[in-house]
């Protein structure tokens, strides 16, 4: 018993000291990092790649290397690229400071006579923003930002593909398109397990950034017929971008497991914090920033037609810094255009009365599911179900399908109870979330929450996880020895985890290369002026 003790011990010091080098990026601790010479092959492939859109604004490093470059050009590009970066200090201004960050930009990027002016903007253009400003000033905004464009696309696009630049861009798609093996990453503790496998802490060698990794038994996977499911799951992940939604940062193979490297939430699951820690139940002020996130992550899945079919707070995981996002996305599924699904999936105590009748439905059951997890959060129990309830599932079932939600609890206030009756409604017509035209996100319920300062990551979380904290059960409690023997892998099953293992996700790589300080370190200007081989054809 000691020696489990001691164990554990070790695993939790190791791992408490790899979170700390990510959190203050400890560079002596990083294995370093040469960039190798791009090879033809390396090169955008498809036209989609190749756009200005692509390599200068969606991919984080192609759009710092961008904007290097634009510095080191004429004037006119320097302008442009300072306009670009006050407009993204204008965009995700506080309402005070708002005004006067336009103001700025107007005097500075609008006026003839400023020698900072862009002057692409036609006479036509000034007046246009001018008259707009004020009334509108998102629309003054895209104005000046549509024209900035127009105009970086042209003459600037072009030569920074001739440039150092670009050459180097190439290089960094070379070191992102590595094959991944075990070998990038250290591994840490054991920190959740689940149908196919254990979830680990990871950290990248060459940046300290920490991970979560989903290990996948390939041969579990064969023998339970999950193959299928693991490839949606991993499909569906790597689509999503989104603040609130775990993310995929690689998708890999080694030789026991399939490997999907997520997001690291080290701050424990809500499920975890309402029934393990203190008190059942959170306090209101953080109910409230939870409930926001899990909306915004909610849309965002439901904007590309995608069901989540499993949100409860067990689901939703705290990130270091107290921020939460929506995990498991085993459930998930991308809805056929204009179609409804009838097909029984979810959890006991958090399934839609449209699920439990076996009706058809699209993106209802998820609001409900909301509904559920707000009653759960703030009162330590189901609104169908109390805490540790032994109870059939037939009854939980009548109980959603007849029975009206009650507010016992002296901790439900006004809004709380308005919002949860609204997502509670049975019928999927009168549901918040479900009629025509209606925002959850406007709902009194949150009034204190600026929602896209919350999705910029600028609104600080209520709560914050204690960095000498382990918010996970011990090791010892997820220890699996079980084997599987009669199961024998072929070529056929080569060929699915090969599909499977697609390496590094570029925009999340990038981020990573930039947000550990190794894009910085790496990146010397002393390419300037160096002779440039073309490799862009
Ligand atoms: P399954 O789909 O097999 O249920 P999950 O994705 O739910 O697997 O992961 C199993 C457990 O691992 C979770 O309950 C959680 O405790 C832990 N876990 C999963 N993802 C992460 C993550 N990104 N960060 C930290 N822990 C995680
Ligand atoms: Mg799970
Ligand atoms: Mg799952």
């Amino acid at each position: 018993d000691d020696l489990v003790g001691v164990d554990s011990l070790v695993a939790n010091t190791a791992y408490l000291r790899a979170l700390e080098v990510d959190r203050n990026k400890l560079r002596m601790q990083r294995v370093p990092l040469t960039l190798p010479k791009p090879k033809k092959s390396t090169a955008p492939r498809t036209a989609a790649e190749k756009t200005y859109e692509s390599l200068c604004e969606q991919q984080p490093i192609g759009r710092r290397l961008f904007e290097q470059f634009l510095l080191t050009s004429d004037p006119q590009c320097v302008a442009a690229a300072e306009f670009l970066k006050e407009l993204s200090h204008w965009s995700f201004a506080e309402d005070g400071n708002k005004d006067k960050t336009k103001q700025r930009i107007l005097s500075k990027f609008c006026q003839p006579q400023s020698h900072t002016f862009l002057s692409y903007l036609t006479a036509e253009d000034v007046k246009m923003i001018m008259a707009l400003a004020g009334k509108n000033d998102e629309a003054a905004m895209e104005q000046m930002r549509d024209a900035t464009r127009n105009y970086l696309k042209g003459k600037p696009f072009l030569e920074y593909l001739k440039s150092p630049f670009f050459y180097h861009f190439l290089q960094w798609k070379e070191c992102e398109r590595q094959k991944i093996t075990d070998r990038y990453f250290y591994e840490f503790r054991t920190l959740g397990r689940g149908g196919f496998g254990e979830v680990c802490a990871v950290q990248v060698k060459h940046t300290g950034q920490m991970y979560a990794c989903k290990k996948l038994n390939k041969k579990r996977l064969k023998k339970k017929g999950g193959e299928r499911l693991a490839l949606l799951e991993k499909q569906i992940l790597e689509k999503v971008n989104s603040a609130f939604i775990v993310n995929l940062a690689y998708a890999y193979q080694s030789k026991n497991h399939l490997c999907l490297v997520m997001n690291l939430m080290s701050g424990g699951d809500l499920g975890f914090h309402i029934y393990e820690l203190g008190e059942r139940g959170i306090r209101m002020e953080r109910v409230v920033y939870y409930a926001a996130q899990i909306v915004t992550g909610i849309l965002h899945l439901h904007s590309m037609d995608i069901v989540y079919r499993d949100l409860k707070p067990e689901n939703v995981l705290l990130d270091g810094k107290g921020q939460c996002r929506l995990s498991d996305l085993g459930l998930a599924v991308e809805l056929p255009k204009g179609k409804m699904i009838c097909q029984r999936a979810g959890t006991t105590g958090y399934m839609a009365p449209e699920v439990l009748k076996q009706e058809y439905y699209r993106t209802s059951v998820d609001w409900w599911a909301l509904g559920c997890s707000i009653y759960e959060m703030v009162a330590g129990r189901l609104p169908f179900k109390d805490f540790r309830e032994k109870v059939q599932s037939s009854e939980v079932t009548r109980r959603t399908l007849e029975d009206d939600c009650k507010f016992e609890d002296k901790r439900f206030e006004g809004p709380t109870k308005d919002i949860i009756n609204h997502l509670l409604k049975k019928k999927v017509l009168f549901r918040l979330g479900c009629r025509k035209d209606d925002d959850p996100r406007t709902h009194t319920f949150f009034k204190s929450i600026n929602f896209h300062r919350l999705e910029a990551g600028l609104v600080e979380p209520p709560w914050v996880p204690k960095p000498d904290v382990v918010y996970s059960k011990d090791t010892e409690d997820f220890r699996d020895n079980s084997e599987i023997k009669d199961v024998k892998l072929d070529a056929k099953d080569e060929k699915f985890f090969k599909e499977f293992s697609t390496g590094a996700v570029s925009v999340c790589w990038q981020r990573e290369m930039i947000d550990s300080g190794v894009f910085d370190e790496v990146n010397k200007p002393e390419l300037n002026g160096r002779g440039l081989e073309n490799v862009w054809t």
